[in-house]
């Protein structure tokens, strides 16, 4: 087993995204790329090759009249897959799949024992539902993943910690009666930004209930309101006991972020990472996978996921 953090780069994973003028752009991967390499991690990553999720692999999360609507769509390239946020960019399907497959190529590398710790920058989609598209996100990654972290490995207690700056409603609504699906979200108050969902008494369904921990943070929050909410997620996780970790720490929720209002630093992601692998140290082999989510000012991105991975590779 490497101690060393596998972080996925490529062409295939940059190509996810809507362009000009759109927030999610095509140059996000390349700016968090470059921010890392600068940092200079030599010895403490490797990096692994996006990969292409098969139609099956979708069907794990995703129904069929989805995907198709979602390949017919791509092949056409015009309009948009949801209400107007989600543009169906030309080839937007096969973008949309190498996100989806390059998370289970570093669910692979993990079960596998290639490494403990892996971060996918272009993933953690977390608004698409089973059957649609969402506030930029076409195929959920993350969904896909815990999936096929039950089937392929029989992992079942998966817990999903989520700090971007929205809410994490294609995950929660998609396993929101799944009692075996931990979730822990801390992001902006519904009421002030998108998707509006997420409030604290939504705490799952059925025999699910109290499986799920939603946060909403007031806009403008730091790190110090941050800190306090984040005390209540480590506890949660304690008594949650997960065998598998997957976080999404979008970097939206950082403050000068063009369509967020919450003033973290990316302190509190690195503080998260490191908090979230010491747990995954104790209770699931050290079993972690991050994945970079939204954030739309660059400069943010590039220093919070960079600090993620500075985390990952400090937690031996
Ligand atoms: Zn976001």
């Amino acid at each position: 087993m490497s101690d060393s953090v596998l972080v996925y780069k490529g062409s295939e994973l940059a190509s996810y995204g809507f362009g000009d003028p759109h927030p999610f752009g095509f140059d996000r991967h390349d700016v968090f790329q470059d921010e890392l390499e600068s940092a200079g991690f030599d010895g403490a990553i490797q990096y692994g090759k996006p990969r292409r999720a098969s139609v099956d692999d979708l069907l794990l999360f995703h129904t069929a009249d989805y995907i198709d609507m979602v390949s017919k769509k791509s092949s056409e390239g015009r309009g948009y897959l949801d209400d107007g946020d989600t543009p169906a960019m030309p080839g937007i399907f096969d973008a949309a799949s190498d996100v989806v497959g390059t998370m289970l190529a570093a669910v692979d590398a993990v079960m596998d024992g290639t490494t403990k710790r892996a971060f996918v920058p272009i993933a953690g989609l977390h608004h698409a539902g089973r059957d649609h598209a969402a506030g930029f996100c076409v195929f959920n990654d993350l969904g896909v993943a815990v999936e096929y972290l039950r089937k392929k490995y029989g992992v079942r207690r998966i817990a999903y910690v989520d700090i971007d700056a929205h809410h994490g409603d294609g995950v929660f609504y998609g396993f929101e009666d799944d009692p075996d699906l931990i979730f822990a979200d801390l992001h902006e108050d519904g009421r002030y930004l998108y998707p509006g969902t997420g409030s604290a008494e939504e705490t799952g369904t059925g025999k699910a209930k109290g499986t799920k921990l939603n946060i909403p943070m007031p806009p403008g929050a730091t790190d110090t309101d941050f800190h306090v909410a984040w005390r209540r997620v480590e506890s949660f996780l304690e008594d949650a006991k997960p065998e598998f970790i997957l976080f999404q720490c979008g970097a939206d929720s950082l403050e000068g972020d063009p369509i967020t209002h919450l003033c973290y630093t990316e302190q509190a992601h690195a503080d998260a990472a490191a908090a979230l692998c010491r747990l995954a140290n104790k209770y699931c082999d050290g079993r972690i996978i991050g994945t970079g989510g939204g954030g739309y000012n660059r400069k943010n991105l590039a220093r919070a996921w960079t600090r993620v991975v500075q985390s990952f590779a400090d937690a031996g």
